[in-house]
């Protein structure tokens, strides 16, 4: 665990995200913090932000430039992405390992995080930080109520929780950690 995030310099809410390949052939830590992690759980919404994998990607780090050309790969469609790829000179080797992503096909572990990039698990308790209207129960969590007792899902993005009795799904980053 470094002490600043390896992508883009920021401590706070500091995770490590393993790296490894598909034939095993490497495996490293890169430390992010909690605002590129949201980021990576949303590629799609990120936008401009992984603009900053521009600088991340020459980092005299393998892990670290590992994870920036898989998370360039997955954000190619954006032009500024593929133009960064395109103009790319790191080394081949470095490169080979990049492109041999593990199975699950992921840049990197996902982890459950909430709206300020705190990590959740499976039994904490979380607040609304805004109102959500409950599809199909016909009625809507206010903000500020308080789900005990939460539940990870496959994906990083929602949670399960108990409100008014009904087991529903929400959105990990409508939710702050509660202490
Ligand atoms: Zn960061």
């Amino acid at each position: 665990m470094q002490n600043e995030c390896q992508l883009c310099q920021k401590s706070q809410n500091l995770q490590d995200i393993h790296v490894t390949t598909g034939s095993g052939s490497f495996s490293g830590n890169v430390t992010v913090c909690g605002e590129c992690q949201n980021a990576m759980n949303d590629l799609e919404k990120s936008d401009e932000y992984f603009r900053l994998l521009e600088g991340a990607i020459y980092v005299p780090d393998e892990a670290t430039q590992i994870l920036s050309y898989r998370l360039l790969e997955r954000l190619r469609e954006q032009g500024w992405a593929a133009q960064i790829l395109e103009s790319l000179y790191i080394e081949p080797e470095v490169l080979a390992w990049a492109k041999d992503a593990p199975k699950e096909g992921a840049a990197s572990a996902q982890t459950t995080v909430d709206a300020h990039g705190t990590p959740l698990q499976t039994g904490d308790t979380v607040t609304l930080i805004k109102d959500l209207e409950v599809k199909g129960a016909g009625f809507t969590a206010k903000r500020g109520t308080i789900v005990k007792n939460i539940r990870l899902t496959d994906d990083a993005k929602y949670i399960e929780g108990k409100i008014n009795g009904s087991t529903i799904v929400l959105v990990a980053a409508y939710m702050k950690k509660s202490v």
